[in-house]
């Protein structure tokens, strides 16, 4: 799939404000610092579409996207940064857990991790929980310029074992760099075979 438009619609704290109609959304989430707002930017081809943060843990707000007219890209929250407080943890919660609860638009989520780390519990604890409320997610791992292949394969293998232990399988997963422009097609094309469906 190319992307030809790509247009924010609305930032919003409130998931009953998201937007009403029935396109189909897809939610980027992961760590705050992983590389959402550089793959964001990177899939759309914008320089700024999504905000670089450099300021962790300050973008609190669910931000619509309208691509190609007929689908969303959702920016969520970053989580698990160490300095928020534990009540902003709470918001967030209770945030994440509106908006995976009430947007039936919701094809499928995509879980952002580093590549660079080994699997870390806040990772697979949200995994968890997706898998548990039924939400359907992939994996995109990030900064994949970072590693050399043999590490990469490494670090795969490393969640693999790990998702394996309490799934049946591994999710679907993509090793992308926005550096290196690395997995946009995959993502993108992804993507495009779920809106035919
Ligand atoms: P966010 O907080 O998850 O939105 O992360 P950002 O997109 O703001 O990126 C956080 C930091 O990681 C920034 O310093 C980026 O330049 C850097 N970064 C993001 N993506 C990549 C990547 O693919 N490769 C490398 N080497 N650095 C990246």
């Amino acid at each position: 799939m190319k992307i030809k438009s790509a247009e924010f619609v609305v930032s919003n704290s409130d998931v009953a404000k998201c937007p009403k109609t029935k396109l189909p959304e897809y939610a980027f989430i992961g760590r705050s610092n992983v590389g959402k707002s550089s793959l964001i930017n990177m899939l759309t081809s914008r320089k700024s579409l999504a905000k670089t943060s450099g300021r962790p843990g300050k973008t609190q707000l669910i931000n619509h996207f309208l691509i190609n007219k007929n689908w969303h890209l959702v920016d969520l929250p970053g989580y698990g940064y160490a300095r928020v407080s534990k009540s902003s943890k709470k918001v967030f919660q209770k945030f994440i857990t509106q908006y995976f609860g009430l947007r039936e638009q919701l094809v499928t989520a995509f879980v952002l991790v580093d590549i660079r780390h080994k699997p870390q519990p806040i990772d697979l604890e949200f995994m968890q929980w997706l898998g548990e409320n039924g939400i359907p997610f992939s994996i995109i791992f990030t900064k994949a310029d970072k590693l050399k292949p043999k590490a990469i394969d490494k670090h795969v293998n490393d969640y693999k074992n790990i998702l394996l232990e309490t799934w049946e399988e591994m999710p679907n997963y993509f090793i992308t760099s926005s550096s290196k422009d690395i997995g946009k097609d995959d993502v993108l094309n992804y993507i495009g075979e779920l809106n035919e469906n």
